[in-house]
């Protein structure tokens, strides 16, 4: 039962944030829906889910579509392509995925075009991991003077995707780097707001808690292993 497991990520969430000493309220679920069916979403909404993370600009239009944005919030978490960026403002409430400035000029061009501003999370290859889409950490001050300047995005945070592991204990080091560099830059820069910390998944969202996360994204543990 998909309210089930949601009801029991929630209690492991709260217990996460008391162990740590840091109240439930301080971290929030993202409920992955990538790959998953409209109808299971329609339960995952029904048991309470509210913020939606998918990965694939086509695959949320469908969806919203079906769902529509009214109580929810659409958060795109995958690879979004320059090409693409004329799509996502009338579906995510949030881009939490910036891997690149180019990026982030291509969707401040847009906003600013609109005469809106789009909330962004900037992605963090905090492992270094060749394979990994995002910023590494050293370009990462450099990023953060090139956005601080556009009108059409706001910065709200950092997003990493540690390293696969079957040990979560194997992700903490990376879940706490991020954290030191958030709070280095916070305090850089008073003008910046950068509260957000988007890390942990299904194996390891407990030990991101413990670390800091403020929001974690879990996909598996709610609807089961998607099928490839
Ligand atoms: C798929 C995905 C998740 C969810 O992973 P699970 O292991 O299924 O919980 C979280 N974040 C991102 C960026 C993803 O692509």
């Amino acid at each position: 039962m998909i309210s089930e497991r949601i009801a029991e990520v929630r209690e492991n969430i709260e217990r996460a944030a008391r162990r740590s000493g840091r109240t439930p309220d301080q971290v929030r679920l993202m409920v992955v829906t990538k790959e998953v069916p409209i109808d299971k979403m329609r339960s995952a909404i029904a048991a309470g889910a509210v913020l939606l993370g998918e990965n694939r600009v086509q695959s949320a239009r469908e969806k919203v579509e079906e769902l529509g944005r009214e109580g929810l919030q659409w958060h795109l978490i995958g690879n979004l392509q320059k090409n693409k960026v004329k799509y996502v403002f009338d579906l995510f409430d949030r881009i939490d995925s910036v891997d690149s400035v180019a990026l982030a000029e291509a969707i401040d061009k847009r906003a600013t075009q609109l005469g809106v501003v789009m909330p962004v999370l900037l992605q963090i290859n905090i492992s270094g991991e060749e394979s990994k889409f995002g910023l590494q950490p050293e370009e990462l001050e450099k990023a953060l003077d090139a956005t601080r300047d556009m009108k059409g995005i706001r910065v709200e945070g950092f997003m990493t995707i540690p390293p696969m592991d079957p040990d979560p204990q194997h992700a903490r080091p990376y879940f706490s780097a991020l954290r030191e560099l958030r709070d280095k830059y916070a305090k850089m820069d008073k003008n910046i707001l950068l509260n957000e910390l988007s890390m942990g998944m299904s194996s390891d969202y407990a030990v991101a808690i413990e670390e800091g996360a403020t929001l974690v994204r879990v996909g598996t543990s709610i609807f089961g292993s998607r099928s490839r």
